[in-house]
């Protein structure tokens, strides 16, 4: 199981492109879904950009200003090839998914929302694709439509549908559920919401590295994601918005860079993207990220998905024969992302004994809590893999939980 058609998809060979592994040699990193890991090429890429191109962009007629300034712009051009977006000019770069979203509330729907109006989100948002929406709805008296799911965490497609009327603004909703691993029908729920004059903002924080995602097919309104869960650096965040709403973009910050004239009355901005674009950006992250995607594009990305589906598959099987152990959700389309409880242990616990055997997961609430409510659960623990995880990585967590089990019972 090596390389096709010259890309890659052994991860083996892939986690040799990472070099922490092999500063931790013995670590089994299970927690893609908060952060993956950064590759060479991208640490490379960022180091080399501090070493001998650093300067800020745009307002310099000097050679490494002009350099720079074409890298950033290069970097947006790399994501919307990557997104399959019609121009550069539908990205926009932010600090992260958190703050995508909030552009979107209060930069583009926000200004122009009508009292009596809704927004649809589901019970399994993240905080970041949850609250922001909750607040406006309060400040504009509006109403949150919370779209419910089954038992098995999936969505339940006739409510959702029910939920969303002529009077839906937006409906927010995720690609991939950071805590159950549900994966949404994300074509589907645009065609809903189109078909009422709603915007869509899909959330692929969970999904961009591995799912082809393609704005233009999908047609969604808003796009948004983060380069650190795309082995790409913290700190850089991802806007797409169609081009029937850049008109309607409002600044979000106010500052240098967004401006075309100003006067000690009045201020002309910029279009959109420029115009979210306050102040001196992340120039190495956006070349980082720039880096990531021309990474990614080295993958295998149907194999490699294949093989996550497996071991998820595995994993999901493996745990559910550990005594006392239940997994949250069961969706049917689901990726590579576990959450499960242990009877008599807190999910905190767990992972610190986990830690003792160099096997990263995380505990808590995932920013889901609405969700964790629901379901009766005060956290859980949350195995997500990437595409440098392995069965070995499976096996090496069932052996840790069930030592874990044997000395606490
Ligand atoms: N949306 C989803 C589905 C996520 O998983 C996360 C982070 O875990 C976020 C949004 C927030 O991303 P960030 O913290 O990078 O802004």
């Amino acid at each position: 199981m090596v390389q096709q058609r010259g890309l890659l998809s052994d991860p083996e060979v892939i986690k040799n492109q990472f070099p922490i592994f092999s500063k931790h040699p013995k670590l089994v990193y299970l927690d893609n879904a908060a952060t993956t890991q950064r590759s060479q090429s991208v640490i490379d890429r960022i180091s080399n950009f501090h070493q001998q191109e650093n300067a800020s962009i745009r307002r310099g007629a000097y050679r490494l200003a002009s350099q720079a300034t074409q890298g950033f712009e290069a970097g947006r051009a790399a994501i919307a090839n990557f997104f399959g977006a019609s121009s550069s000019e539908c990205i926009a770069f932010t600090s992260g998914t958190t703050e995508s979203i909030n552009i979107v509330a209060r930069s583009i729907i926000g200004p122009k929302v009508k009292e009596g109006s809704n927004i649809v989100v589901t019970l399994m948002e993240h905080h970041a694709n949850f609250i922001p929406w909750q607040v406006l709805c309060q400040e504009k008296s509006l109403e949150l439509r919370v779209a419910p799911l089954n038992d098995r965490g999936e969505l339940d497609m006739n409510k959702f549908e029910e939920l969303i009327d002529y009077r839906t603004v937006v409906v927010a909703v995720t690609h991939i559920s950071n805590t159950l691993g549900t994966i949404n029908p994300i074509s589907e729920i645009i065609q809903l919401a189109h078909r009422q004059r709603a915007s869509v903002l899909i959330d692929v924080a969970q999904s961009a590295t591995l799912y082809p995602i393609n704005v233009q097919e999908l047609d969604c309104d808003f796009l948004v994601c983060s380069a650190h869960k795309m082995f790409g650096p913290f700190g850089v965040g991802i806007l797409y918005v169609n081009p029937r709403h850049h008109q309607s973009v409002q600044p979000y910050n106010y500052g240098g860079g967004i401006i075309h004239s100003v006067t000690v009355n009045k201020t002309d901005f910029l279009p959109y993207p420029r115009n979210l674009e306050a102040g001196t950006p992340n120039v190495a992250g956006v070349i980082g990220i720039a880096e990531a995607i021309r990474f990614i594009q080295t993958l295998d990305r149907k194999k490699i998905n294949q093989q996550l589906h497996e071991l998820t598959a595995y994993a999901r099987q493996q745990l559910a024969e550990i005594e006392g152990l239940s997994l949250v959700g069961n969706p049917n389309n689901s990726s590579s992302i576990v959450s499960f409880t242990m009877d008599g242990m807190h999910p905190h616990d767990i992972s610190s004994f986990l830690n003792e055997d160099n096997i990263a997961v995380r505990a808590g609430q995932h920013c889901t809590q609405p969700l964790l409510d629901q379901l009766g659960l005060p956290a859980t623990v949350r195995a997500s893999f990437s595409a440098y995880n392995c069965l070995e990585d499976v096996d090496k967590l069932v052996t840790s939980l069930r030592e874990m089990k044997s000395f606490w019972t």
